[in-house]
């Protein structure tokens, strides 16, 4: 049994069609990522999937059951399972870094502070920020405050994590971090989709490759399938261009 299941998902902005027919199937541990040309639909896909944007057609069925995108408790719930981190990292300024990652746990979820608390710690030395928790963004480099962003993602225990190209934003030399951080995520079995134009880096950590074209899903396979045998043309011309 599939953990998350898209089926003929359809989305339009306004009367404009984006995604057509998007079929996936993702099974718990998958690190899906979503390739293909700017404008292809890729976000608009995590956008849906967050409830950020309301499909027109079509279901995703998570852990079993059927995502009623219009009932507010079904989304609630949709989002402590899903968690999604974008380009933009977005953190309180004026909150330290281990408060950055408490607050939505304990101010709206209300848990318990000791346990948040005990938690946000754990997932900061995660994430390589140990010594860094009573620092405030600004005093961060940006691929420390993704970092914070991630831990402050996965603070809300998500069983999936989408990541929207969040090194585009960052100094080349501050990738590497992130991608660490990712890699080390992927090997703890938490399900991730992942946005990135990061490409040997996709192909080392992907279980599944997607690559989208005009909103549609062209072809899904494993990294070697979809990079060195490609079986559409569009793929073909695609990875040609970026390896
Ligand atoms: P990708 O992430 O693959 O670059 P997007 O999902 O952002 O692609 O965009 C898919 C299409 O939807 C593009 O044609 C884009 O112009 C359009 N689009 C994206 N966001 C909006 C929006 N907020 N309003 C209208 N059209 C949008
Ligand atoms: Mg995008």
């Amino acid at each position: 049994m599939p953990q998350l299941d898209i089926i003929k998902l359809k989305a339009a902005y306004n009367d404009q069609p984006v995604l057509e027919n998007v079929t996936l199937s993702v099974e718990k541990g998958d690190i899906v990522s979503l390739i293909g040309p700017s404008g292809s639909g890729k976000s608009t896909l995590l956008r849906v999937l967050m409830g950020l944007l309301l499909p027109k057609e079509g279901q995703v069925v998570l852990e079993n059951s059927v995502v009623d995108y219009t009932n507010k408790n079904a989304l609630r719930q949709l989002r402590e399972s899903i968690a999604i981190v974008f380009q933009q990292y977005n953190l309180f300024q004026n909150m330290t870094v281990l408060e950055n990652v408490m607050i939505t746990p304990t101010k709206v979820k209300g848990w318990p502070k000791k346990q948040v608390e005990h938690d946000a710690r754990r997932l900061l030395e995660r994430v390589g920020l140990s010594h860094r928790i009573n620092a405030y963004p600004d005093q961060l480099s940006g691929g420390q405050q993704q970092r914070v962003a991630i831990a402050r993602a996965l603070a809300l225990k998500p069983t999936i994590l989408l990541l929207d190209e969040v090194t585009a934003a960052l100094d080349p030399e501050m990738v590497n971090e992130v991608l660490d951080t990712i890699r080390e995520l992927a090997s703890e079995g938490i399900t991730l989709f992942i946005v990135s134009h990061e490409m040997s880096f996709v192909r080392e950590v992907s279980s599944k490759v997607v690559f989208m074209a005009d909103g549609q899903v062209v072809e899904t396979g494993s990294p070697q399938q979809v990079f060195d045998a490609p079986t559409h043309e569009r793929t073909r011309q695609f990875v040609s261009k970026i390896l």
